[in-house]
């Protein structure tokens, strides 16, 4: 695996699962992560908002509901000492690669997306 910081993608998948089913202020129902994922969409222009210093706030950021489009916002919601360990590790791919911050938040939560689909078997093209 090229990143370091790659490893820690199946346990925030796992993590994210534990926040469905949900419910946008819409009414409109999530069941789980794949009917969300199928759902919503990334908005052109996010902050990912991933880093506070030292805190992690989003992983899979903001999306908007296709039904209403407002964001809904998913927690990464690892536990403290896993969220320390992959904030570290980030840090530490971003240096050893000379990534620019933004751009390897934007690979990182790609890369996460990408799991998620290859798990579900949802097309590739859904973003
Ligand atoms: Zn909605």
């Amino acid at each position: 695996m090229k990143f370091k910081s790659f490893q820690f993608i199946d346990k925030i998948i796992n993590a994210l699962e534990e926040q469905f089913p949900r419910r946008c202020s819409c009414g409109k129902e999530f069941e789980n992560l794949k009917d969300f994922l199928e759902n919503t969409t990334l908005p052109s222009l996010q902050n990912l908002q991933i880093f506070d210093c030292e805190h992690m706030q989003e992983i899979l950021a903001l999306r908007n509901c296709n039904n209403c489009h407002s964001t809904i916002s998913v927690r990464c919601a690892l536990n403290q000492n896993d969220k320390k360990t992959l904030l570290n590790s980030i840090k530490e791919d971003i240096s050893n690669n000379l990534l620019n911050e933004d751009e390897f938040l934007i690979l990182f939560r790609d890369q996460v997306l990408k799991n998620i689909q290859k798990k579900y078997y949802i097309a590739n093209d859904a973003k």
